[in-house]
């Protein structure tokens, strides 16, 4: 068996690259410490319940699997916390992608998959986003990501490391198959909280101002499929598998929404009013992140083919009706 070490293989988007790894025949194994994730999630392969900072169980799994490579998901993702707790967010992402690091080195796992965002790149006036352009992020959540980027970069040049970085715009979406999908506790996120809001588990959305300097006033994202995503991270699998080295890839789809799109396009798919009120800006919001980089399908062959708003918002209300964690 080919086994890949998944940390935070119980969360979101790692238990989607769980099932897109089980489908492309590798065995993912879970390293999750179920602060943020699900153990119901963890469907594709075993769960090792550890956490990224305690080196001996980590030393452990990588003798008892010999993974081939790692991909790294686990991480505190949410903006607006990073902003009234950043200590949480240096702790847990950076000092605990350093001892995973340090342990995947040790292990002779050279090569890693690591989970970055568009969050490190900060305000840009108007432009779309390449990987060349500079990395200013703006929340203690993309500048602890900035600052894994860093120890990847210097791990590889000292011991070899072999990275492919992927920068992800905003994951939306859901497993067609509805067997796993978007689950946070608490919930942040503006798509999942919207279909609570529709369906009325929960109250009216906030939007997070609306006197942004773009056409409707509101903040404006690019949406990419998690599905799509996590094909994107068995073609970095086998990039880093065939020698290829050290890259890194925005992932987006290239079309920017603001939060009045996204709602109204809710609005056609669920065919439901969505309840929402207007509400101050999010500290640590960007303006607009929107990516203009082709690099990922032309090197990779990467061909998003679910990233429309209409089959991610399809997809998530499927999960949203149809699936549950136990919580
Ligand atoms: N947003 C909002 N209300 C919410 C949650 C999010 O208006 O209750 C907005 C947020 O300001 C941002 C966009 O929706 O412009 C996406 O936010 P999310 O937290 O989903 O992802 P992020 O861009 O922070 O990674």
């Amino acid at each position: 068996m080919t086994h890949v070490l998944v940390t935070g293989g119980a969360g979101y988007i790692g238990s989607h690259a769980c099932k897109a790894l089980r489908s492309a025949g590798y065995t993912p194994v879970t390293y999750d410490n179920l602060v943020t994730g699900w153990e119901d999630a963890v469907k594709f392969g075993p769960l090792e319940q550890g956490d990224l900072q305690d080196r001996a169980c980590l030393d452990e799994v990588f003798e008892r699997y010999s993974p081939i490579a790692v991909m790294h998901f686990a991480a505190l993702s949410q903006v607006g916390e990073s902003m009234q707790d950043p200590g949480r967010y240096w702790h847990n992402n950076v000092v605990g992608s350093l001892v995973l690091i340090e342990a995947a080195v040790e292990a002779e796992c050279q090569n890693f998959v690591f989970s970055s965002t568009c969050a490190t790149y900060g305000e840009h006036d108007n432009v779309l986003l390449d990987e060349d352009c500079p990395q200013m992020p703006i929340n203690a959540y993309g500048a602890s990501k900035r600052a894994i980027e860093d120890i990847l970069e210097n791990f590889s040049a000292s011991h070899g490391l072999n990275h492919v970085i992927f920068r992800y715009f905003n994951v939306a979406g859901a497993d067609p198959e509805a067997e796993i999908g978007e689950f946070h506790q608490p919930e942040t996120h503006l798509v999942p909280l919207m279909l609570d809001a529709i369906d009325g588990k929960r109250d009216a959305l906030t939007i997070f101002g609306t006197d942004y300097d773009t056409p409707d006033g509101t903040c404006i994202r690019d949406y990419v499929h998690v599905m799509d995503l996590v094909d994107a991270h068995i073609l970095g699998l086998k990039w880093l598998e065939n020698g290829k080295g050290n890259r890194i890839f925005n992932l987006g789809s290239g079309t920017g929404f603001s939060v009045r799109e996204v709602i109204e396009h809710s609005r056609a798919v669920t065919n439901r009013v969505v309840p929402f009120t207007e509400g101050p800006r999010r500290p640590g919001d960007c303006t607009k992140l929107v990516s203009g980089s082709v690099r990922a399908d032309r090197e990779l062959g990467w061909k998003p083919s679910r990233s429309t708003l209409e089959m991610m918002i399809a997809d998530a209300w499927r999960w949203h009706q149809n699936g549950h964690y136990d919580r």
